[in-house]
């Protein structure tokens, strides 16, 4: 510590609050959170099959290889090393998100990974199996009955534990790397850059806080692609709404039916002006999607995978039908052994009243014949 320096007035101008304890603590923060990211592989990119005359090929990016089984492995590595670089986190003292997903298991992972506690703040409602994957993380689970009240919750008890509110929906799309560091959107183009067609005509996403669509839509830009971006939004969600209107201000008050996407209001991380197009996908048409995944490449996967691959087929039959050759990404986001009882479940679709009749049959007809029915 420096000698405080005094003005001829006796008023302080030098503060020292460099503390050679918490520097030390903090480069092993650190170090420990870029040691897991040098332990891990990337993640695959896997091939849809399509009829290779028509000249067009879908890809899938697998984020359900990551250590805690989702794309939020990323954002929680980003968020974590976001919150150390500015002080923010700080040695026992807890680490507080808004979230009844996949967001949360990630956290604790980290959480764990650093040795801070970390709480959850999520309904009361939230399924058996995400509690279970918090607290097998050493997360602890602290419930609401008012899911609008979780963000005011988690700020109260930040404020009351000294401890730091991730808040995810704010910083998602600041704490990411969007120009490169092996962000989602570098590790595509790096694996495709072998295809034959290495540059992708579109790359389809879908929305949570944002945080990816906005990744991946600046990199192209900034990569000087050609590439467009487009994002899918399940049915209860105002994404659509609020980038088709312009207007910033649009909510909705019904809950998204696929977990991890779809939101009632919007949030700070979605960047629409950097979004070419947004299409509105009918949750029936997202869990079929999802079931057609697993006859064409027998792996499951959880809802939102669905969402965005019902959009990318879409766009396969506009291609085929327009003549034009070129390739098409779109994500794996989570594992489908996390809804066993739900998408996977027809027990569950028929008590949500979805028929997926049509919408399989759609996809049926278009992976047969190339054409999408009308
Ligand atoms: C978070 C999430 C998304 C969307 O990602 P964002 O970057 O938050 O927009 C999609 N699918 C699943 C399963 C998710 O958990």
């Amino acid at each position: 510590m420096s000698t405080p320096q005094q003005t001829r007035t006796g008023v302080t101008l030098d503060v020292d609050h460099s503390d050679a304890a918490y520097r030390a603590w903090l480069k092993e923060a650190v170090r420990r959170v870029q040691a897991d990211a040098n332990r891990s592989a990337d993640t695959h990119l896997l091939q849809f099959p399509l009829p290779e005359r028509w000249g067009v090929d879908l890809y899938l990016k697998d984020e359900s290889t990551h250590p805690t089984g989702s794309l939020k492995h990323r954002l929680a590595r980003s968020l974590f090393l976001y919150g150390l670089c500015n002080g923010w986190i700080r040695p026992d003292r807890p680490v507080i998100e808004a979230s009844s997903g996949s967001t949360a298991v990630s956290e604790a992972y980290f959480a764990k990974l650093i040795g801070v506690p970390f709480i959850a703040v999520m309904p009361r409602t939230t399924s058996a199996e995400k509690i279970r994957l918090i607290e097998f993380h050493a997360g602890r689970c602290h419930f609401v009955d008012d899911p609008r009240t979780m963000y005011e919750e988690s700020a109260r008890l930040a404020a009351e534990t000294g401890g730091h509110y991730m808040d995810q929906f704010t910083y998602a799309e600041r704490a990411t790397d969007w120009r490169g560091n092996n962000n989602i959107a570098e590790s595509i183009f790096r694996q495709l850059r072998r295809e034959r067609f290495p540059e992708p005509a579109w790359i389809v996403a879908t929305a949570g806080t944002g945080g990816t669509s906005a990744t991946l839509a600046r990199y192209v830009h900034y990569m000087q692609y050609d590439t467009r971006v487009c994002v899918a939004d399940p049915e209860n969600s105002c994404f659509f709404e609020g980038w088709t209107t312009g207007d910033p201000d649009v909510t909705c008050d019904c809950g998204s039916r696929i977990e991890g996407i779809g939101r009632p209001r919007m949030e700070p991380s979605f960047v629409p002006g950097a979004i070419d197009r947004m299409m509105k996908v009918p949750d029936a048409a997202s869990v079929a999607a999802v079931r057609a995944l697993e006859r064409a490449i027998g792996r499951k996967a959880g809802g939102s995978t669905g969402t965005g691959l019902w959009s990318a087929l879409k766009i396969v039959s506009e291609m085929v039908s327009e003549g034009r050759r070129g390739s098409v990404v779109t994500l794996l986001c989570d594992p489908g052994d996390r809804y066993l009882d739900k998408y996977y479940s027809d027990t569950w679709l028929a008590a949500q009243g979805l028929d997926i009749g049509p919408y399989t049959a759609a996809i049926d007809s278009l992976l047969e014949t190339g054409v999408w029915p009308d």
